[in-house]
């Protein structure tokens, strides 16, 4: 079976961990996490990291730290992990969910607006698969209706608009270092930001809000989000190679749109002339004209040996967030990218033989069904 993803892990990983265990410093606040809470946010081209224990944590600490609650709004994308719906629920406040475009699958900038309201208080956007948002025009809202503005880079470690990296537009930004992310500290997160106010805030939420002149009283409820030492060990290790990641990444975008290009039926993803998209996952698009579904090309696939996973379903669709009611003729485009997209296997392990495979094998099985 070709796994949709396998974490690449390397000599320098088992030797960093391996420091730490011989220096018997494997909890918080060791050697690892100061420097990977240094090197990390600088490869992003912001100030300050907090290293927390996952994205979803890193999510709601970064709303947290914006002082976000109940009674707010915050519009999310519909298309997305549910993390980005459940971080502004666990502060109390409502996810507002904006519809997706049908090019970059990131949110439809041009929806934002109708759906921001006198409770809105942040925008959060999530850079979707590797293809970095329109930051111009989120800027451009979160100016005209002073919301702050909090990315969600949990799949784009390193993707570029118009020349600088994501992470550093908003007020903060959340990432992920889940095993199946661009780089991976097993389980793990990082918070960044610019802005000192909101990273000394981040700081003391994530290890329990301790006073700073009495430690043991607490004047806000804060968190354990703390990143391990171990963690960070891994993580260094990782982000030492994170540019060869990211061609790796790259190249294997390029083999397989060369490949299935000219494939009646399927939408290849994209990338706008001003960004560079990471292609965290090769996502593709069955459109009706392919002669089959999505569902079954991605059972035909795994029959043959071929993993995949289906795109996310809409977050307004969830059960959980039933209450609000919202109305599904807002979503058509997310709708459809949950009905008729799914992602190939895209680990950094993946070589070019086994792309040939299974391009090979889309294009066989497309013409059984004719
Ligand atoms: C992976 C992911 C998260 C959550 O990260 P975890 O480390 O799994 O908690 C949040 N948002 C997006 C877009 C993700 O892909």
């Amino acid at each position: 079976m070709i796994p949709v993803f396998r974490p690449v892990i390397g000599e320098k990983e088992s030797e960093y961990v391996n420091d730490c265990l011989k220096e018997n410093w494997i909890s918080h606040d060791g050697k690892f996490n100061k420097i990977f809470e240094r090197e990390f946010p600088k490869f992003c081209g912001a100030k300050y990291g907090i290293g927390v224990t996952n994205g979803t944590s890193a999510l709601h600490l970064a709303l947290r730290a914006l002082k976000i609650g109940k009674g707010d709004e915050v519009i999310v994308p519909d298309f997305t992990m549910a993390s980005c719906g459940f971080a502004v629920s666990y502060c109390g406040a409502k996810p507002v969910f904006v519809d997706s475009e049908r090019e970059t699958w990131n949110i439809d900038v041009n929806k934002i607006e109708e759906k921001i309201s006198d409770k809105t208080k942040a925008i959060m956007i999530v850079h979707i698969f590797g293809h970095p948002c329109e930051m111009d025009e989120v800027l451009a809202l979160s100016g005209k209706y002073s919301l702050k503005v909090i990315e969600d880079c949990a799949e784009a470690h390193g993707a570029v608009y118009k020349g600088r990296k994501v992470g550093s537009f908003g007020d903060v930004a959340a990432f992920s270092f889940y095993a199946n992310k661009v780089i991976t500290t097993g389980e793990g997160g990082m918070l960044i930001t610019n802005n000192e106010m909101i990273a000394e805030r981040a700081r003391w939420l994530h290890s329990l809000a301790f006073d700073k002149e009495r430690r043991y009283v607490h004047k806000e409820i804060g968190y354990n989000f703390r990143m391990t030492n171990l963690q960070a060990a891994i993580g260094l290790a990782q982000l030492e190679r994170i540019d060869v990641i990211i061609e790796k990444k790259r190249r294997i975008a390029r083999t397989y749109s060369s490949c299935l290009a000219g494939i009646e039926g399927i939408t290849l993803p994209s990338e706008k002339p001003y960004v560079r998209n990471i292609y965290w996952m090769y996502g593709i698009i069955v459109e009706k004209d392919f002669g089959m579904s999505r569902d079954l090309l991605k059972s035909e696939l795994f029959t043959e040996g071929i993993d995949s996973r289906f795109f996310f379903t809409p977050l307004h669709s969830q059960p959980c967030f039933s209450q609000y009611n919202y109305d599904k003729k807002d979503f058509p485009v997310s709708i459809e990218l949950s009905q008729k997209g799914f992602y190939l296997p895209s680990g950094i392990d993946l070589t070019d033989e086994q792309i040939g495979f299974i391009c090979s094998k889309i294009k066989e099985i497309k013409k059984r069904y004719q």
